[in-house]
């Protein structure tokens, strides 16, 4: 069962119960654009009965706002109703679900509808973009920004400037702490998150990948802690703490059993540093 519920002026948010995956829907002249299409073909299906009841058109157009199976493997079922309608996602999702088979997701270790994910067909953006890309729909218009590398290579973020809304995949997150997965860039998340910031006004609704709709305010506050982890990362590399005592020597924003890739991805991207000799 999916419910949409309004959240800005024709923009409609529904939560899956599985994974709490955001799936967001504009209304426009042209129709819907919808932004992520939720973890399986049969969530697929009910996100397109859910879009049908709103009544305010056909699906013009999707977005991915990365490569994770939760987001994206809905998509085959939006094709299915809608055949043709264009999948729009950044020009490295496919290499990054290539090298992050959905089979070897660790959300999905113990998830009991794991085999619903794996049996879902793969439906990948057919329109990529490199930095950003503009959607005509008639009467408003959406822009699609890839801010840098953060939660993964790929991430997009949504903006409809009339009526301020920004969707921005999980680049922030409000059901749990920001997602270090292993394709996860943590030195650069921040400086990806001041892009985002940049694009935000006070009145900005912010729709985060999973979990309520936060403001500004809340995501300078995780810019600030998502940097925590990054600037934690580079002062022990510089200290040479070795990756194996990286999680408890360090002082942490976020809980230290959601850090393992962070610190591991962070190690593997500082390397001359980690090999430099001790200067005194
Ligand atoms: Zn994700």
């Amino acid at each position: 069962m999916v419910d949409f519920l309004e959240v800005a002026e024709r923009v409609w948010v529904a939560r899956s119960d599985w994974h709490h995956v955001n799936v967001t829907a504009v209304g426009s002249e042209r129709g819907i654009l919808l932004v992520d299409t939720g973890a399986s073909l049969a969530t697929g299906r009910e996100i397109v009965d859910a879009v049908r009841a709103l009544g305010a058109g056909d699906v013009h157009a999707v977005v991915n706002t990365h490569a994770h199976f939760d987001h994206r493997l809905g998509n085959a079922a939006v094709r299915e109703a809608y055949p043709g309608v264009p999948v729009h996602g950044h020009e490295s999702l496919a290499v990054e679900a290539a090298a992050h088979p959905v089979a070897s997701d660790e959300a999905l270790a113990e998830d009991p509808r794991r085999d619903e994910a794996l049996a879902s067909p793969e439906a990948l953006p057919d329109h990529v973009f490199s930095s950003v890309a503009f959607l005509d729909l008639g009467d408003r218009y959406a822009e699609l920004v890839h801010p840098g590398p953060g939660h993964s290579g790929c991430d997009v973020v949504v903006r409809l400037p009339e009526p301020d809304v920004v969707v921005a995949g999980d680049l922030v997150e409000q059901a749990g702490p920001p997602s270090y997965g292993p394709d996860c860039h943590p030195l650069d998340w921040p400086v990806s998150l001041d892009l985002v910031t940049g694009l935000l006004t006070p009145a900005t609704v912010v729709v985060p990948g999973h979990g309520d709709q936060v403001d500004r305010e809340f995501v300078a506050h995780q810019r600030a802690e998502i940097g925590v982890v990054a600037e934690t990362i580079r002062d022990l590399v510089q200290r040479h703490v070795p990756l194996g005592q990286a999680l408890e020597v360090g002082e942490w924003p976020f809980p230290v059993d959601g850090l393992r890739h962070a610190v591991r991805r962070g190690y593997d991207h500082l390397p001359h540093l980690r090999r430099q000799l001790p200067l005194i």
